[in-house]
């Protein structure tokens, strides 16, 4: 029987679909040895600290991964971070592969003037404040403003215009951070524009999330009427066209027929319109646009310009990877070749092909992945795994430390009628995993 030692670093869905996928190719010939690590001193990545509050049925696949949690084989080092308490170059050496299920957690930037004010955020920053991810918890949102601007026009986009329109009752039982939630209670907006810089057509939303949103009570939905006309002329014209578009485009023609009476808050989507500049002496005021234009199929930009006065700007245009030392990153996503980084180094999800895909789209990705690295995999060599490297009193959440911060979570939530309280605070989830 061969047995390998296998490190994959990061526990977040990419990582928990990694596991499987190695679990499911074991035989009576090959055995795994999975030791997870994570920098967090808590798992399940995106879907504890991206994935919307009020979203908690997508939440329910975190059941996958801890059944993956309870094999025989398997061990969660969460609280270590790689680059810090362990290199990659040691995690290659002590272990027969690696699998870096890293993510992309850094907020893409505009790069333009004004984007450091104070309240302007990356969602990456907004969206891990109010899911309590612990390095957030200080972020200082102010929602004490009528008017927020969102750029891009992505789910994530679509996420956090929801969560800056619903009504508070809604967050109430949800598992939102108990620091977001108080700011959200005393939220004074009342508009949100999504701002994208491409054409209705090119949307990168999907029309269930934009459907739901619209199925959403007090809240009035626009688009501008003209450029869906236009959206429409244009697509009629392409022959083998996304169905995704089309059905899009449609959700949107939706929001034209809501009648508009009694609505508290109002979304407006605006397309064709490039953010050039935020103004604010310290805080976010405005932000300047350019107007775009479909030419040629082509989107260009215009001498036209105009500004929206908005005091909360949020940028949600994708993620990248964070660096450390041993990997680069080119495009977004650390450099590989289907998924192969170097010598017994390997890499999946978001880290391997940048920010795109849902969940699921971990699955059959890490399955690729883990089918590759097999292939590559030798004689088991001898090794010692993390215990060789790690300094003897570094702090290890393990698999049981996570069960008691989750226990202890799910336990204060049932009090409140809430699926859990999520702790917030690097030391007191320490703390709680360790003691
Ligand atoms: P995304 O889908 O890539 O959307 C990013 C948006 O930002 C696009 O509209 C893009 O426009 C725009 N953008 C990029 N760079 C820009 C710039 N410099 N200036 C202005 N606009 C810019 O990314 P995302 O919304 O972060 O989502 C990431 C992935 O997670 C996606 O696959 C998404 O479907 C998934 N997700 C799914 C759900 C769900 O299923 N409920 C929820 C959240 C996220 P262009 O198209 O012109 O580049």
């Amino acid at each position: 029987m061969d047995i390998y030692r296998i490190a994959i670093v990061g526990a977040g869905p990419a990582g928990y679909f990694a596991a499987q996928s190695l679990f499911k190719a074991q035989s009576t010939d090959r055995t795994f040895l999975i030791d997870m690590i994570e920098r967090l001193p808590t798992p399940w990545g995106l879907v504890r600290s991206g994935v919307a509050p009020d979203h908690q049925k997508i939440k329910t696949v975190s059941k996958v991964f801890e059944n993956i949690a309870k094999q025989d084989n398997f061990r969660l080092f969460a609280n270590t971070e790689l680059g810090k308490d362990i290199s990659l170059k040691d995690l290659s050496e002590v272990y027969d592969a690696v699998i870096l299920a890293t993510g992309a957690s850094g907020g893409k930037k505009l790069g333009i003037k004004g984007e450091e004010l104070q309240n302007s955020f990356s969602a990456a920053e907004f969206v891990s404040w109010y899911n309590a991810h612990p390095d957030f918890t200080n972020l200082k949102v102010n929602l004490e403003t009528e008017t927020a601007i969102i750029i891009g026009s992505g789910n994530v986009a679509i996420d956090v215009a929801r969560m800056l329109l619903i009504d508070y009752e809604k967050l109430e039982i949800t598992d939102i951070a108990q620091h977001a939630l108080s700011i959200f209670k005393g939220s004074k907006i009342r508009e949100v524009i999504i701002c994208g810089r491409r054409a209705p057509e090119n949307a990168a939303f999907t029309s269930v999330e934009l459907r739901n949103l619209i199925k959403l009570e007090n809240i009035e939905i626009s688009v501008s009427h003209n450029q869906l006309k236009e959206s429409n002329l244009r697509i009629s014209k392409v022959k083998d066209l996304d169905r995704e578009v089309e059905n899009n485009l449609h959700a949107m023609s939706m929001v034209l027929n809501q009648s508009s009476k009694s609505f508290k808050r109002k979304l407006e989507i605006k397309f064709l319109v490039t953010p050039l500049e935020i103004k604010g002496v310290n805080h976010v005021e405005e932000v300047i646009f350019a107007i775009n234009k479909v030419n040629d199929g082509k989107v260009e930009i215009t001498n036209e310009f105009f500004s929206l006065k908005a005091g909360l700007v949020i940028s949600a245009i994708g993620y990248e990877p964070i660096e450390y030392q041993g990997i680069e990153i080119k495009n977004g996503r650390i450099e590989n070749i289907a998924g192969h980084i170097k010598d017994n180094i390997y890499v999946v999800g978001w880290a391997k092909r940048g920010s795109v895909g849902v969940i699921g789209t971990n699955k059959s990705d890490a399955t690729d992945v883990v089918d590759l690295l097999i292939k590559a995999l030798k004689v088991p060599k001898k090794v010692t795994g993390i215990e060789g490297v790690l300094q003897s009193n570094h702090k290890i959440i393990n698999q049981i430390g996570w069960e008691k911060i989750n226990a202890s979570e799910v336990i204060s939530g049932e009090l409140s009628g809430k699926p859990r309280i999520k702790e917030s605070d690097w030391n007191r989830l320490i703390n709680l995993g360790t003691t």
